[in-house]
């Protein structure tokens, strides 16, 4: 018996007309490059065309006529027009004669002209063809995935060699991370956790750049990646998770987002590695925000978003970090209620700018400091469960043993690095559902329950 014929689906079709000087064309042969990459075909006529990319010259203005006539004709063949180019710089220009274009970019902004393209008519995933799955090749559990929205870092901490190994920072366009998270979602993922070096500077390095994202522009703006993400998570009743974020007061704006732990959104989660407390040594790690007041934006911060949860990395035993420092991050972690903490004691990194300062501190020192952050941090801990018992948290079942035994964590609760809740009489739960469990018991770091 033969196998029945494989229905193939057919690659989307753009037509393409490249005006002007040979940077044009490169231009153009840029975009088609991409574009080719990501499985489109090309038409040699505008009538078979998904879509059309005019490339226009404004030059001249027998050019700019030229670019006109282009773009009209393309309108009347095809009706799907996207317009890029030295005449997109003052786009005006164009809508007063064309106001039917359906978006206008300027010259070199090659990654706008391929985002109005994947709107216009989204690449096409051929399970058959393709070596990867639609969302990527992942290493973590079908129902969590890691999204990394820059490389690099500007800062300068003086204990770290990120920046001199892998360069500034060099964010994503905006509609790249939101079409990989939508990718992701689709794919069955219920939790986003937002990963960089820094996330909260995301979008500075590009200028803000505009996206198109959903018949809208879009700056890569933290706030709005927060927002967008957050709505995107909310349409697929998943999670999304903010790591690396500074104290930078254009933080504060995104608390008002962080609504998510019931339908899906942006959790009321922050990962902020503060690092330290005292002035002075944050001065000498030339930690990002050092000069903000941390605990008037955390006491702030609570109070727009009620169970914000608050996980953090400490260092002590940093060079020069005397008894009456370490003293004021104890009094400042016991006051901030840092939900989750991880504190290493200070070790010199080849390279690092830090192994020159002066005042390095005693091993047993170092220490005696680590036990005393952690004695404190786990009072911290434990008192912040404990008051979670006789409520109803909503948490994400993470493993099952077929016996309706569950590792779960709550909303508060990151992979890997924060605490679990393990649950019992969780009979069909799946690895990925997000559910109300009733807290019934607490430890130093774990909470205990049933679904509700
Ligand atoms: S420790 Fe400082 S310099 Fe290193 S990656 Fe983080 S923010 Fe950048």
């Amino acid at each position: 018996m033969s196998e029945p014929a494989r229905k193939i689906k057919e690659s989307p079709k753009i037509g393409m007309v490249s005006l002007g000087c040979p940077k044009a064309l490169v231009d153009s042969e840029r975009i088609m490059t991409q574009l080719r990459s990501e499985g489109y075909a090309f038409s040699p006529t505008h009538a078979d065309a998904d879509v059309v990319i005019v490339n226009t010259c404004g030059f001249l203005d027998s050019a700019k006529e030229e670019s006109l006539s282009a773009i009209g004709d393309a309108l009347k063949e095809n009706g799907r027009v996207i317009v890029t180019g030295c005449m997109g710089a003052k786009p005006e220009d164009i809508t007063k004669v064309h106001p039917k274009v359906m978006a206008v970019t300027g010259p070199h902004k090659y990654d706008e002209v391929v985002g109005y393209v994947h709107e216009a008519v989204p690449p096409l995933h051929d399970p058959f063809v393709d070596l990867v799955p639609e969302a990527g090749l992942k290493l973590t559990p079908a129902h969590y995935a890691y999204l990394k929205i820059s490389e690099g870092c500007n800062n300068r901490c003086s204990f770290c060699i990120i920046p001199s190994l892998r360069g500034d920072l060099v964010s994503r366009p905006l509609h790249h991370v939101l079409l990989e998270a939508d990718k992701l979602f689709r794919s069955g993922v219920k939790e986003l956790l937002v990963i960089s070096q820094d996330t909260s500077a995301y979008g500075v390095d590009i200028k803000y750049a505009q996206s198109p994202w959903k018949s809208r522009k879009v700056e890569a703006r933290f706030i709005n990646l927060a927002r967008e993400l957050g709505e995107l998570a909310k349409d697929h009743g998943a999670w999304v998770r903010l790591h690396y974020v500074y104290p930078y007061p254009h933080v504060d704006a995104v608390m008002e987002l962080m609504d998510g732990h019931e339908a899906g959104g942006l959790l009321p989660y922050l990962d902020i590695p503060f690092q330290h407390a005292s002035p002075g040594v944050l001065k000498a790690m030339r930690r990002p925000a050092n000069q903000e007041k941390t605990l008037d934006r955390i006491k702030s911060w609570r109070k727009v978003a009620p169970g914000l949860a608050l996980r953090s990395t400490f260092i002590v035993g940093f060079p020069g970090e005397t008894e009456s420092d370490f003293q004021m991050l104890l009094d400042w972690l016991k006051e901030a209620q840092i939900d989750r903490a991880g504190c290493f004691k200070y070790e010199p990194v080849q390279d690092a700018v830090a192994n020159d300062l002066p005042g390095a501190v005693a091993e047993e020192v170092k220490q005696e400091r680590w036990n005393r952050f952690m004695e404190a941090q786990q009072e911290i801990s434990a008192a912040k469960l404990k008051a979670r018992v006789g409520g109803t948290v909503m948490c994400i079942i993470d493993e099952t043993d077929g016996a309706g035994g569950a590792d779960a964590r709550s909303y508060a609760d990151a992979p890997d690095i924060d605490g679990k809740v393990y649950l019992r009489g969780a009979e069909g739960a799946r690895p990925g559902r997000i559910l109300p469990v009733a807290i019934e018991d607490a430890d130093d770091y774990d909470l205990f329950g049933t679904p509700a």
